[in-house]
C-alpha cells in the first residue's frame, strides 16, 4: 500500500520554547545545527553563514565574528529541543496539504492522538498506523486518501471495487452495480400479478403466456364473449358460461367464410381450365 507523502513543520506540532527558535529565520532548530557567539547568542547554521556575509558580527550583541569558525556549536540546545513533546502529524486530517498556507485541522475522532518525544518522531511517523495511504483501487480512479488502519473498511465500500453481479455474474464497479441491478436481464424480479420471482428477461413471456393471475380475454372474444377472466379461471369460465350463442355465431361466420371460399375456388378452377 503506497504511503502518501506529508509536509509539515515541527513548529505546527507543538508550542516550542523561544530558545529553540532561530530569531533570524523563525524556524525551530529541529534537524539543524545551532551555533552561538561568545556571549551565547544562538542562531541556526545557515542564518549565521548568511548574516556573516553581510556583517562580521553577532546580530544581537554586535560582538565581532570574523568567520563562522569562531562560533561554537550549542549541542545542549539541540539536545534539549529533541526532548520536546509533539503531536504526531497524523493527528491532523489535512496533513497531506493541497495548499501550503492551509492551516492544520485536528482530527480528534480518527487521527493519531499520540504525543511523541521529538527525537522519536521520525520513527513514529514511519510506523504510525494512522498514516495516509493510497486506495488499492487508485488506478481505477479512487482519489481517496485513507488512513492505513481504516483501509479495510474503505475497501469494503470503495466505489471503485469491482464485483460480480450475483444474477448474471458479469463484473461491475460498486458505483455502477446499483444502476445495473435496475437493468440486469438475469435478475429475479417480482411478477406484479402473481408475486412469483421471474427473470427480468422472461417477464414479458411470463405475463403473455404463463402468469395465472393475468386477466385475459375469453377465446370467444371475436364471437361476442367480452368477459375478462384471470388465466387460472379460464377453465371455470368455459364450464360456467353458456357459450352456445357464441358457438352459433362462430358457426354462422365459419359457414359464410366457407361459402365465400367455395365461390373463390370455383372461379379459380374455371380460370385454370381456361389457361390450359
Ligand atoms: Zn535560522
Ligand atoms: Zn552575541
Ligand atoms: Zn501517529
Ligand atoms: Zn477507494
Ligand atoms: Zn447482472
Ligand atoms: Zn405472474
Ligand atoms: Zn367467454
Amino acid at each position: 500500500m503506497s504511503r502518501l507523502p506529508i509536509e509539515y513543520n515541527v513548529s505546527e506540532l507543538s508550542e516550542f520554547d523561544e530558545s529553540f527558535v532561530c530569531h533570524i529565520c523563525f524556524d525551530t532548530y529541529y534537524k539543524k545545527e545551532v551555533y552561538q557567539c561568545k556571549k551565547g547568542h544562538c542562531y541556526c547554521e545557515e542564518c549565521w553563514k548568511e548574516s556573516l556575509k553581510n556583517k562580521k558580527e553577532c546580530m544581537q550583541c554586535r560582538t565581532q565574528v570574523n568567520s563562522f569558525h569562531e562560533l561554537s556549536r550549542n549541542t545542549e540546545v539541540e539536545r534539549l529541543l529533541l526532548k520536546t513533546w509533539v503531536h504526531c502529524p497524523y493527528f491532523f486530517r489535512n496533513i497531506i496539504r493541497v495548499d501550503e498556507s492551509e492551516k492544520l485541522i485536528e482530527d480528534n475522532s480518527s487521527g493519531c492522538n499520540e504525543i511523541i518525544i521529538l527525537e522519536k518522531l521520525d520513527n513514529h511517523i514511519e510506523n504510525c498506523s494512522f498514516r495516509f495511504v493510497k486506495c488499492k483501487y487508485h488506478e481505477k480512479g479512487c482519489k481517496d486518501k485513507i488512513r492505513y488502519n481504516q483501509n479495510e473498511i474503505h475497501i469494503s465500500k470503495c466505489e471503485y471495487r469491482s464485483l460480480n453481479c450475483k444474477y448474471c455474474s458479469n463484473v461491475y464497479l460498486l458505483k455502477t452495480i446499483e444502476q445495473h441491478y435496475l437493468e440486469c436481464p438475469s435478475m429475479l424480479i417480482d411478477c406484479k400479478e402473481c408475486n412469483e420471482k421471474i427473470k427480468r428477461e422472461e417477464m414479458d413471456k411470463h405475463l403473455d403466456k404463463e402468469c395465472q393471475e393475468v386477466i385475459i380475454s375469453c377465446k370467444f372474444l371475436q364471437f361476442g364473449c367480452n368477459d375478462k377472466i384471470k388465466r387460472k379461471n379460464l377453465e371455470n369460465h368455459f364450464d360456467q358460461t353458456n357459450h352456445t350463442k357464441h358457438f352459433s355465431t362462430a358457426i354462422e361466420r365459419l359457414s359464410t367464410t366457407i361459402e365465400h371460399l367455395n365461390i373463390k375456388n370455383n372461379q379459380l378452377s374455371i380460370s385454370i381450365k381456361e389457361l390450359n
